[in-house]
């Protein structure tokens, strides 16, 4: 439990993630306004596209307002070519069920919903935090006839994607991966987001590279990339006047926008290099407490460590009671807890926040089917791998710019937590 030794709180408020300028985006913001590209075209968005394209390692780039727009995009082509086009008012993926990862951001699965489909969660397995193969393959088995499968890299870690990728291709699917937290991320020698039929990147302000908002789809089909641009700027048709076959979409990226992000890219590596000092120094700080960090496959992948996280060993949890909206818990000597350590940080003014909570157990989705690996769990009861993982971890602050003594102090009143 926490024993309060008077702790000094930041003078500052320390984040768990926020925006760091270097220099050059000022320079092609101005760009755009001194040369009145101020506009959803311009030298700064082809840039853009021109360097997300050669950093993932893939043909094409779509610049975009945002990364739910990348899947939103990519949703709707993975539809279109899965089952064709839609009639107007339908959505491509009307009334089709969609395998999604569960333990992510609303934002994974709710573009499915955009196209009128329906996200099944699949769950999450404890090595990677991220979908777990075994219970893809089960809810292949229960769903044979679904064909399109959305796989997010949670805090920059990346999935299983071999076993994921073989029990997709062993079921004739689609790969759509949201690599929104995990630019950078490298898996088995390959970017995330080049490894599916197309990958949805994100430039939001607290993401690792930002250009404030923004988002890219990658993908190696020109024919895809050209769908996504049309649909991306209202479907225009090619005549003289505005005409029109397809819905449209306003999803394209700001000329300005792209210059933030365009000045942001030289720095990408050094904000992973960064984030990954964060991550081992949390590690090396938490060494002899019961918790881990959020884990990920050493041999075969590289993080872009986006968020550090801590998981409490079981027999080290404290009661804990979460509602809909809001938590308590029983202070216990030697134990803790994610709501009293959120509560202790936020005393010194760090912030921290609670895993994502799975979207099986959000109201939205509480009808929707969760797939364990040991059961389809509408009633019957499973291990549940992402509640659990939402009852015992959190995430930790972890912005480029935290000074090594300011983690210290964060690392110091975890510690206490546990005494
Ligand atoms: C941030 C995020 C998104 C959405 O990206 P935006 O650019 O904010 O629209 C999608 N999925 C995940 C997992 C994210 O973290």
């Amino acid at each position: 439990m926490f024993v309060n030794k008077n702790y000094r709180p930041f003078e500052e408020k320390v984040w768990l993630a926020k925006p760091f300028m270097h220099g050059p985006e000022q320079t092609y913001m101005t760009e755009a306004y001194e040369t009145n590209w101020m506009t959803t075209a311009g030298k700064n968005i082809e840039e853009v596209e021109r360097l997300t394209a050669g950093k993932i390692g893939v043909k094409y780039c779509v610049g975009l307002s945002a990364g739910t727009a990348a899947l939103h995009m990519a949703l709707k082509l993975a539809g279109e070519a899965v089952y064709g086009k839609p009639k107007i008012g339908f959505g491509a993926l009307f009334q089709k069920k969609v395998f999604c990862s569960d333990c992510t951001f609303d934002a994974s699965c709710n573009p499915i919903v955009y196209e009128g489909g329906i996200p099944v969660f699949i769950d999450t397995e404890y090595e990677t935090w991220n979908m777990d193969p075994e219970a893809l393959a089960k809810a292949f088995k229960l769903y044979p006839e679904v064909k399109i499968v959305v796989i997010a890299h949670l805090y920059g870690t990346p999935a299983k994607m071999d076993e994921i990728k073989a029990v997709c291709d062993k079921n004739g699917a689609v790969m759509i991966e949201d690599a929104a937290e995990s630019f950078g991320a490298v898996y088995r020698g390959r970017q995330t987001g080049s490894l599916g039929m197309a990958g949805c990147l994100s430039a939001n302000g607290n993401k690792i590279i930002t250009g404030t908002a923004g988002g890219m789809l990658v993908t190696n089909s020109f024919e895809a990339s050209r769908k996504v641009k049309k649909w991306s700027t209202q479907s225009r048709e090619d005549a003289p006047w505005y005409q029109h076959e397809e819905l449209g979409y306003n999803y394209r990226m700001s000329n300005v926008v792209a210059g933030v992000l365009r000045g942001q890219f030289p720095y990408l590596e050094e904000h992973i290099a960064l984030k990954k000092r964060i991550y081992e120094r949390y590690k090396k700080g938490l060494e002899g407490l019961p918790v881990s960090m959020n884990p990920y496959d050493e041999k075969n992948s590289e993080p872009n460590f986006w968020l550090s996280c801590m998981l409490i060993k079981p027999e080290a949890m404290c009661r804990q009671v979460r509602g809909e909206r809001d938590s308590c818990y029983v202070p216990e000597h030697g134990k803790s807890c994610p709501t009293e350590i959120l509560e202790a940080m936020g005393f010194i003014r760090a912030e921290g926040r609670p895993i994502w909570k799975p979207m099986h157990m959000q109201p939205i989705y509480r009808r929707n089917e969760f797939i364990g690996r040991e059961g389809s769990c509408l009633g019957s009861s499973s291990l549940d791998v992402g509640m659990d993982i939402f009852n015992r971890g959190l995430c930790l602050p972890s912005h480029v710019k935290m000074t090594e003594e300011e983690q210290n102090r964060i690392i110091e009143v975890i510690r206490a937590c546990f005494e």
